[in-house]
């Protein structure tokens, strides 16, 4: 066997420090699996942050966490072992994706960033402990806490439609086996069927997501079962860049979609999940056959157990650093954060992700938190080579809320030639691409 030279003994030695120093300051109870290879060792004082969730938000603000302070110790705990990205799900009714393909691990954080990933439950915090607590009985302490949940739904605010309704009707919004049920209603349904879908209100996750889900399944219908149907019961009376969603529908799909506002007798209060029937506000009942359910929506039940959210069902921060303005040392990033005027985007949860890891560094620092200017953009797939756009710049305002920078951003032309929508339909996939590189990578 070839001895070892010094420096590779060193070398060595430094790799299996930083194996166990993650190990003990993520879980008090059981060290888990640290870095499998040599990333910058946080010392055994290093300040310790613990993010919960593995989404756009929680595995940004984690990478970034240790990009902008290899020294400290970044613990992310996570349910599932891979991640399945909601952009791009809509894409899979078009037959432009797999599931497969929106896939995401953990092994670029672990690996190459040095975050100590632990797949496992958070079932409680307890914020005066700063500590959390894993379904598998371990419990992490942390200094400061990022919590990236996601959403939770408004069960009960349409009546009939609770978990057991979703494995009739679907609701697909958390991208995964819900995605996967709707994929295959849709291509058991008979060509001449009726594809319903129900909108949520207002805020909810990706708003342009509704209208973009319905027209790749026109894009569908179109291509295999043309005689279809498409229709949307909204319970908003307008709709993401609408003008422009409904100018590509009279153009590539005519009298194929049709939409109700909820003025118009759109908003769904009941369903039937057995007979596939919805019911409108107005009286008005639609049998579907497949019926797609995208319910209202709150941050997830840990954020309220927490006591980090107030009346509206979302989590208020200090729009700078987005720590609670509820519970002092945890920050809320991403959809169940209450973010000014930024739509809840996985744009917008990366954005917030990493200003939120250069302010818990300015904070550990002493230092005041940088200013930051944020930005979105939301491309919509009409068709697979037709794509649409809206962007946003937003600044804090001097009421700390986060606001819209007029004569910023806008929405694409609706005058633009299909080369254009063709070369947007590139970047929204470019744009997929760079976000999950950004995010996981
Ligand atoms: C159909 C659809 C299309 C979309 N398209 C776009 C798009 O084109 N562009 C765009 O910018 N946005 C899009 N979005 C929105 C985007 O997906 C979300 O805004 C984004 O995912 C929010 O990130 P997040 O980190 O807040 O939550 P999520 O990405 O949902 O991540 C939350 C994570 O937390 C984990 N978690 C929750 N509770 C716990 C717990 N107790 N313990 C451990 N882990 C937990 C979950 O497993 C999950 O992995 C789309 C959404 C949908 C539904």
């Amino acid at each position: 066997m070839k001895a070892l030279t010094r420096r590779e003994f060193v070398k060595l030695l430094g790799a299996s420090g930083a194996l166990t120093t993650v190990g003990l300051a993520g879980c008090q109870t059981a060290p888990v699996p640290g870095p499998s290879t040599a990333v910058p060792a946080p010392s055994r004082a290093a300040p310790r942050v613990v993010v919960i969730g593995g989404g756009f938000g929680g595995a940004t603000c984690a990478k970034y966490l240790r990009l902008y302070d290899p020294t400290l110790s970044v613990t992310l705990v996570e349910q599932n072992a891979k991640y399945l990205t909601c952009p791009g799900s809509n894409w899979v009714f078009g037959g432009m994706r797999t599931l497969d393909d929106l896939t995401q691990t953990y092994s670029a954080l672990r690996d190459k960033h040095g975050v100590n990933v632990v797949t496992d439950r958070v079932v409680s915090v307890d914020a005066g402990m700063r500590t959390v607590n894993l379904a598998s009985g371990k419990t992490v302490a942390y200094d400061r806490l990022v919590m990236s949940p996601g959403i939770d739904f408004r069960w009960g605010d349409i009546e009939g439609y609770d978990e057991a309704a979703t494995q009739a009707m679907p609701h697909a919004w958390k991208a995964g086996p819900q995605t996967a049920l709707l994929l295959k209603q849709l291509q058991a349904m008979p060509d001449g069927g009726t594809f319903i879908m129900s909108a949520p209100p207002m805020p909810f996750r990706c708003p342009p997501g509704p209208p973009e889900r319905a027209s790749m399944i026109a894009h569908y219908f179109k291509t295999q079962k043309p005689k279809s149907k498409i229709l949307i019961l909204d319970s908003k009376d307008n709709f993401s860049k609408q003008a422009l969603f409904t100018q590509a529908w009279d153009q590539l799909y005519p009298n194929m979609i049709e939409w109700i506002p909820a003025t118009g007798g759109g908003k769904v209060v009941r369903v039937d999940a057995r007979s596939l029937t919805v019911h409108t506000a107005s009286g008005s009942s639609h049998k579907g056959n497949v019926v797609n359910i995208i319910p209202a929506q709150r941050a997830p039940q840990l954020a309220v157990d927490t006591g980090l959210t107030n009346a509206s069902g979302w989590c208020p921060v200090n729009q700078l650093t987005f720590e609670s303005t509820q519970v002092p040392n945890i920050h809320v990033i991403g959809d169940a954060s209450i973010a000014g005027a930024l739509p809840k985007s996985g744009h917008t949860a990366n954005n917030i992700a990493k200003m939120t890891a250069a302010a818990i560094v300015s904070l550990f620092r002493g230092v005041p938190p940088p200013t930051p200017s944020h930005v979105n953009t939301c491309y919509s797939l009409v068709a697979p080579n037709y794509g649409i756009s809206i962007a946003g710049v937003y600044r804090l305002g001097e009421d700390g809320q986060l606001q819209g920078v007029k004569g910023a951003g806008g929405l694409s032309p609706t005058d633009a030639s299909l080369q254009q929508r063709s070369q947007e339909a590139g970047y929204a996939q470019g744009w997929h691409k760079s976000i999950v590189a950004d995010s996981f990578g």
